[in-house]
């Protein structure tokens, strides 16, 4: 893939006061047809064709533009990207449109505690400061507060004002040379304006954050059931100090997870589960105002009750850091870390890397465009100090994210955009000298030397008759391990993937819950010994999974065969060391998870689309309503029992010899003392096969404040084969590009709006997605206008020519000899051949033949079969319709019958139950017929009939 972006130096905070959004809204008209190329989305369609995508993003001082697609097209793509900025047209029709997509985006970033943290912070700022706006802009500050010819003038004066070449940063990708990449970069690019303006300044206002209602403690009202603590220092700019990157020396510090942290010691007294320290790099966070500096730290319920312990802790870890004072040493260790992992870094999608480089260009002088934002080049012991010292108490604010109040207080004050609820205090001056006075903990101390850092990097010799693909080096009772050591990518790098699958784990739902706990535990008895391995570019993850927990073991080779011994070890003793204080908090933790994910509709929709198709598939809310009965007994009992029983999958690539491979995967096996499974037992995930004719699962949001609805709408075929799965590509690949134009760009549907192939453990169908808001349009609504749409696409379908049809093949074949950007792909590719125990390697080859072969009648035969516009014989439809509330104070109360659970301040520890909606009245209405809706997913599955699995009888001979 080549790929191109270009960044101006103009953002948000270049908003004019009385159109809020402005930058944001200019991002988008900007994309909306040139002079040269005047269609509306002739840039996009042309993207899409040819295998590519492009977007924008607004951020505070810069705009990024960019996209990626076949390197044959490039200097077509980049004609028409250029033109944008030579001659957009920004034509007033376009106007309505997209204010209705910057609405919907804001509409999609309202739930988010995120975003909402971000501008509620903002409106501490002094009120002239361009921080202190509402950047998102929505339908309030570019249509109801601004008249059309005024918003039409600002967009273009905007425009004319910052869209200057002198203020312009491109980057291109391609394999191709220089030279050539060059000439065509300046032909397409040298008539873009330049004014020779200057930006504004902002430093003026450097001091924004010196405000009275900074300086505050503050209660806020998530829209999850979480509980968080920030404190954050709005520093000088550091934008500057990009050589010594003083504040990521302490962020390091702070952030340490390792013996002697602050996270270590709030475990221990379990107030706390993780801690983050920092700064994310974003505009709003690191600008040339301000740099701000933000602690989080996820609570547990006892730390929530006691957050002034939590802060106490944080500013004693502090005293200890001006006490010991700036280690060279410590910043030697960061440093050589960072250019060990900038050097061995793994490749980058080519549109990725372009993104970050012309953003780069905006803030380093050319000699650190590639390096600026990663290397530490000097040690600034001074600029350290100075950063402490400003993180006192007397210029933190506080932020408390949680429902909990203190009796005397109510969240009596509302910011304006968000909406977000909040009440403030005063920090008293007690408070503030407690905290200045507080000395180091005994418990506190800096970290020890990290024996993780990797040594010797040097490769393996090339080996000659090297296999294609993973081979199986060991098959018994207990395992089966493949293998390959890499060839390719020359890196010193090495994969384990282990796939510990249990029976246990699709028991019930009170099992996977159990799953799910030993899983975090593990992680937080790790932490302490193994954070540095991190530190030191390992990583360790554990994920619970259908048939139990998938364990990856990456990074440097030299040491990973430590690591994974470490945590054979803590497997082991894990039983031994659950204790009931932990056990509550981690408890509470999983409770808020489950709720916290079926409150967003997107996700809703995709448990219960999985939970109608696959048998001992425990979803989300039946989870949370199994959570509660767990005990500390039952953790231990499981974690003991977990792997006397066990079958392991093992794939192990990277610049590693068979010899070691074998060594520390039987090693592993013998310390977690793994035992095998009963001969009969059944691991097999089945698939319900979808009653001919279409359904409708319909229920409603949890979430009061989130107007978002989804609408999936899944079509289910069958067994997935090389052919049908590659024929689906096909159509898919087809109506992308027409399904965005028309759906999202003409319809105005939703700012979500897209179709992917569904392999649903071995059985084949493909969905579309549209996130609609519901004060907008009604699920009904969008649900025809899909149907529609697919009416189109068999239009579509009769008039495909051949010339397309090459055209199409040619793309998809393409696409899939793009795969394997760097090793993990290659190993990720050969992992989920393993975990679906299909093990065929060479699928993309078999793909590719099989692209070649595809015949038109076949593909229209194919799709006939499956909708309900041509023979339809094999129509199998379900509308997944998860339906957004309108805002509690803009309706009536009374519109929801009475009885149902509608989410507020309360939390995860209540208990719930779907609504599903859709009445006879409905269908009758709909013209749909009586067994339209399900309207109880439990009975609905029952009456199904499974598929025979691909994978059963495969697995089982093994055993
Ligand atoms: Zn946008």
């Amino acid at each position: 893939m080549a790929a191109a972006a270009l960044c101006v130096g103009v953002g948000s905070f270049s908003d004019p006061k009385e159109i809020q959004g402005l930058a944001h809204f200019v991002e988008h008209m900007v994309f909306m047809g040139s002079k040269k190329f005047p269609q509306e989305n002739d840039f996009d369609a042309f993207i899409k064709k040819h295998g590519g995508s492009d977007n924008g993003s607004t951020d505070c001082e810069t705009t990024t533009f960019y996209f990626e697609c076949f390197e044959k097209h490039l200097f077509k793509a980049l004609d028409k990207f250029a033109q944008f900025f030579i001659a957009p047209l920004m034509k007033r029709e376009s106007m309505t449109r997209e204010r209705e997509a910057v609405e919907s985006e804001f509409q999609m970033a309202l739930p988010s505690d995120e975003f909402r943290k971000d501008q509620l912070l903002a409106s501490f700022a002094t009120v002239d400061s361009p921080i202190n706006s509402f950047s998102w802009g929505n339908l309030i500050t570019l249509k109801a507060n601004v008249d059309e010819d005024k918003l039409y003038d600002a967009l273009h004066e905007f425009r004319q004002r910052h869209y200057s070449a002198h203020r312009m940063t491109v980057a291109v990708q391609g394999k191709i040379s220089l030279d050539v990449l060059q000439d065509n970069v300046i032909s397409c690019f040298s008539s873009v304006p330049n004014n020779e303006l200057p930006s504004f300044d902002f430093k003026k206002f450097r001091h924004c954050f010196e405000t009275d209602k900074f300086n505050k403690f503050y209660f806020v009202k998530p829209m999850k059931d979480i509980c968080n603590l920030e404190v954050t220092w709005a520093l000088p700019s550091l934008l500057d100090q990009y050589r010594c990157k003083p504040h990521h020396y302490i962020s390091w510090l702070l952030g340490h997870e390792g013996k002697g942290s602050l996270l270590s010691y709030l475990r221990k007294k379990v107030l706390a589960l993780s801690v983050y320290a920092g700064n994310g790099e974003s505009g709003c966070e690191h600008n040339s105002m301000f740099t701000l500096f933000t602690i989080t730290v996820v609570l547990t319920k006892q730390g929530c009750e006691k957050a002034h312990q939590v802060i106490e802790a944080i500013f004693s870890y502090i005293s200890l850091l001006k006490r010991e004072g700036p280690q060279k040493w410590i910043f030697k260790e960061i440093q050589r870390i960072e250019s060990t992992s900038f050097q061995f870094s793994e490749e980058e999608s080519a549109v990725d890397n372009v993104e970050e480089i012309s953003e780069c260009m905006q803030f380093y002088p050319p000699k650190d465009y590639l390096t600026g934002s990663d290397l530490y080049f000097e040690y600034n012991p001074e600029a350290i100090m100075m950063i402490l010292n400003q993180m006192s108490p007397n210029k933190m604010n506080i932020m408390l994210f949680s429902h909990n109040l203190p009796s005397d207080k109510t969240f009596d004050k509302k910011e304006k955009w968000f909406g977000t609820e909040y009440t403030d205090k005063e920090i008293s001056s007690e408070m503030i000298k407690k905290l200045e006075d507080i000395k180091p903990y005994p418990e506190f101390h800096l970290p020890e030397k990290n024996k993780f850092l990797t040594e010797n990097f040097s490769l393996l010799p090339k080996a000659e008759n090297h296999p294609k693909y993973p081979q199986k080096i060991i098959q018994n009772s207990v395992l089966e391990l493949w293998y390959r050591r890499d060839q390719k990518f020359g890196l010193p790098l090495a994969y384990y993937y282990f796939y510990l699958i249990t029976p246990l784990a699709m028991d019930n739902a009170q099992n996977s819950c159990l799953l799910d706990m030993y899983v975090d535990f593990l992680v937080i008895e790790l932490a302490e010994e193994c954070y540095p391995a991190t530190l030191a570019e390992l990583s360790y993850s554990f994920e619970p999974f259908e048939k139990g927990i998938i364990m990856k073991v990456t990074g440097y080779d030299e040491k990973l065969p430590v690591l994974i011994d470490i945590i054979g070890n803590y497997i082991r003793n894990l039983p031994n060391t659950i204790t009931e204080e932990m056990f509550v908090a981690v408890k509470d933790k999983e409770m808020k998870k489950y709720y916290n994910q079926f409150i967003k509709p997107s996700k809703l929709a995709k448990d219960l689309r999985l939970s109608i198709l696959q048998n001992k598939y425990f979803s989300l809310l039946e989870k949370h309503d199994a959570v509660v009965n767990i005990t500390t007994d039952m953790v231990t009992d499981f974690a003991r029992k977990l792997f006397k029983k066990m079958y392991i999958q093992c794939l192990v690539q990277g610049n590693v010899s068979e010899n070691v491979v074998t060594d520390v995967v039987m090693n592993f096996i013998k310390t977690v003392e793994c035992g095998p499974l009963d001969s009969n037992t059944e691991l097999a995930v089945e698939v319900a096969q979808i009653p001919l004719g279409e359904h409708c699962c319909r229920v409603l949001s949890f979430n009061k404040n989130d107007a978002n609805s989804i609408i999936t709408n899944y079509y289910q075929l069958g067994l997935l084969t090389i052919k049908n799965c590659v024929t689906m590509e096909f159509i898919m690949h087809m109506i992308e590009e027409p399904l965005f134009d028309i759906l999202r760009t003409k319809e105005q549907l939703g700012y979500n709006v897209y179709c992917t192939v569904r392999d649903t453990c071995g059985i084949l169908g493909y969905s579309i997605t549209v996130n609609a808001q519901v004060n907008k349009y009604s699920t009904e609504h969008v649900d025809q206008r899909i149907e529609h749409f697919i009416k189109h696409v068999h239009k579509l379908l009769k008039t495909l020519s051949n010339k397309k049809m090459f055209e199409i093949k040619k793309d998809l074949i393409k696409i899939k000899n793009c795969v394997d950007i760097d090793l993990e792909d290659e190993v990720e590719r050969n992992w989920a051949e393993i975990v679906t125990s299909e093990y065929i390697f060479d699928r993309v080859q078999k793909e590719i033949n099989e692209i070649q072969n595809l015949k038109v009648s076949e593909i229209r035969k194919f799709w006939d079969n499956i909708n309900q516009y041509g023979n339809h014989v094999n129509y199998r439809k379900i509308s997944m319709q998860i339906v957004g509330q309108t805002n509690v104070e803009n309706s009536d109360e009374n519109t929801f019958e009475e009885g149902i659970v509608q989410v507020d301040a309360k939390n995860a520890s209540q208990k719930y139950s779907l609504r599903y909606l859709g009445t006879l009245e409905d269908c009758r209405k709909e013209k749909k017929n009586e067994s339209y809706f399900i309207k109880n997913i439990p009975s609905f599955k029952k009456k199904l009939h499974l598929y025979p699995t691909r994978s059963k009888a495969k697995l089982l001979n093994k055993i």
